[in-house]
């Protein structure tokens, strides 16, 4: 691909890491390399600076620092609380909720515990992906020991009504678990007020660095080990630190949410003049998601009559770099599930395109996938007999 400049809309796969995060991380990988678990200096420094990051990681949700605990990412984060809730619980009950449109990180996860003999309810959503608040508190029984609901799509965006859930569940002394891996630094989250017991993230979704996450347990709430071994965190999560990895997420947490407002204004006018010019130059072509209540960088659009695998093959010949469905259906042929979920025929599904816009992207980005786009759907359309036959049949119409 030679010196191409590359275009990347991929944020809701991952992101780069900010400078001022790589700079914080570094010392950690040299001199200031101690186990947080020993006793001479630079290993108490080692512990120091895990603290501060918890701190950090506290502040932004509005939790306790010793309600913070680290792990590898936002898939160990939402197996770690259902399958921890899942076996400290289940002499009150087998009954999980959940919804249809999670990250597999949760919905695999809820399928290996029915295989354990749980019981999981999938709430279906309408068609902009929301969860009814009162489907969720129909399905609550007796049973029910935990709910998990994700705080906004990773496809589509669209952004949940947590604390209306969260009231339900707290109402009916339910666990509440939210996997919120997409939403920091995009929405305001505060865990008290919301009635969060539960929440997932992960770095590399807010400029800061792969394999490192956090799962907040609200102070009270029992859930069991999921990796077992040394005392680290508490006794909860065993194995050594990744002390440079949790100083970068200390970091770009603190950046993430420190003007969320000021970075949506930003993001979402590059993504509503993309959409607007997307809508108005291709036929055929349909938003996905919520048209207000979804995150501001996320561009979700369905065309009709071609593959979306097909769409990112020409896009990336002119560097630009989306997605279609999730990262994780990338490759296989099975329709993303958010979007059946949606009620989408799984032809319209197979056609969508996620560009997800982040920091760094800028007007002329935008006027590059704009120009490449339209072109790029004309070509594949032309070589599709469903286009050929569909319009024939529209000019029989007229
Ligand atoms: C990326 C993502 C995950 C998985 O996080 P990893 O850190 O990559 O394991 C989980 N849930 C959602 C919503 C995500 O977007």
């Amino acid at each position: 691909m030679g010196d191409q400049h590359i275009i990347y809309m991929d944020h809701a796969a991952t992101t780069y890491v900010r400078p001022e995060v790589l700079e914080a991380m570094i010392p950690y990988h040299t001199g200031h390399f101690g186990n947080p678990s020993s006793i001479y200096g630079i290993a108490r420094d080692a512990k120091k600076t895990v603290e501060s990051a918890r701190a950090q990681v506290a502040k932004a949700l509005g939790a306790l620092p010793e309600e913070i605990y680290f792990t590898s990412g936002g898939s160990e984060s939402d197996n770690w609380a259902i399958k921890g809730i899942a076996t400290a619980n289940r002499k009150k009950g087998l009954h999980i909720i959940t919804s249809s449109i999670e990250h597999h990180a949760v919905l695999n996860t809820c399928e290996f515990l029915e295989k354990e003999g749980f019981q999981v309810t999938y709430l279906p959503v309408d068609e902009f992906g929301l969860v009814n608040p009162d489907d969720l508190e129909k399905a609550i029984t007796s049973e029910t020991i935990l709910i998990s609901i994700m705080y906004a799509n990773n496809e589509i965006g669209t952004i949940e009504p947590i604390g209306e859930l969260g009231a339900i569940a707290r109402k009916h002394h339910v666990y509440f678990h939210t996997d919120a891996v997409q939403a920091i630094g995009n929405v305001g989250i505060d865990v008290r007020s919301q009635n969060i017991d539960l929440l997932s993230l992960s770095a590399h979704k807010f400029y800061g660095p792969k394999g490192v996450g956090a799962l907040y347990i609200r102070k009270g709430v029992k859930l069991a080990n999921l990796i077992h071994g040394g005392g680290q965190e508490h006794g909860k999560r065993a194995g050594t630190e990744n002390l440079a990895g949790i100083v970068g997420l200390g970091k770009a947490i603190d950046l993430a949410v420190a003007d969320i407002p000021g970075h949506n204004v930003k993001v979402r006018a590059m993504r509503d003049r993309l959409l607007d010019g997307v809508l108005r130059t291709i036929p055929h072509a349909k938003l996905n998601g919520h048209p207000e209540k979804r995150l501001a960088g996320n561009f979700n659009v369905s065309f009709d009559f071609i593959e979306g695998e097909s769409m990112l093959l020409w896009l990336d010949d002119e560097g630009i770099c989306g997605s279609t469905g999730s990262a994780c259906t990338s490759g296989s042929l099975s329709p993303s599930h958010v979007l059946l979920a949606c009620g989408m025929p799984a032809e319209s599904a197979h056609g969508s395109l996620r560009l997800t816009l982040g920091d760094e992207n800028t007007a002329d980005d935008v006027d590059r996938v704009l120009d490449v786009l339209p072109k790029v759907v004309a070509k594949l359309r032309n070589m599709s007999p469903l286009f050929q036959n569909a319009t024939k049949e529209e000019e029989y119409h007229v």
